[in-house]
């Protein structure tokens, strides 16, 4: 028993009984759908990295990697249900995972874009020092970092998406002031560093 390529009905003879579409006619379907969520999917996930830096949250980078994890793992699905397709074989449960993670980069980059943008809140300041920064030239705006002490329970540092200006003008073990924003979702964002 395979499942159709276009509409995932049970099918066992020629014609599908649910959508009426021979095996070919359903492979057309669903690779038009498969590139179709490829060109939704694509630009989301080159903005996202500009949309997560505008307010930053305070676990950008955590954000990154899960984000890249989750853009490798879409890659690496339309790939494979490019081939199972290809060699007839079921791609059901592929093809439902895929198009459940393509709409992820603009509802993340939303989400944190509105964290930051519907922010009533006030800023809380923690006083700090820096432990040590680094630049990675070549990649997006945030690859900037100043890593301090951190203030919250079971983090020992925080890495801060500083702006270009105040990571050019702090050096290893300034006391500073890290100020930062509830964020209207609740995720912490960085407002600010400013000299003690
Ligand atoms: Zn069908």
């Amino acid at each position: 028993m395979n499942r159709c390529p276009a509409c995932g009905a049970e099918r066992a003879a020629v014609l599908c009984p649910a959508c009426g579409l021979t095996q070919e006619a359903a492979e057309v379907v669903l690779r038009r759908r498969l590139i179709v969520h490829t060109l939704v999917f694509l630009p989301g996930s080159l903005l996202f990295p500009f949309l997560s830096q505008l307010y930053p949250p305070l676990d950008l980078d955590a954000m990154l990697v899960f984000f890249g994890t989750l853009f490798f793992l879409a890659i690496f699905l339309v790939v494979l249900i490019d081939r199972r397709t290809r060699a007839h074989q079921d791609v059901e449960l592929l093809k439902r995972i895929f198009f459940g993670l393509t709409p992820l980069p603009w509802v993340l980059g939303a989400a944190l874009f509105l964290n930051g943008r519907l922010d009533r809140g006030k800023p809380e300041f923690h006083p700090t020092s820096v432990v040590s920064r680094f630049e990675m030239k070549g990649l997006v705006r945030g690859s900037r970092r100043l890593m301090v002490y951190s203030w919250r329970e079971s983090h020992r540092l925080e890495r801060l998406a500083a702006e270009p200006d105040d990571f050019a003008r702090f050096r290893d073990g300034d006391a500073v002031v890290v100020g930062v924003m509830p964020g209207a979702l609740g995720i912490p964002w960085l407002y600010g560093v400013y000299r003690k």
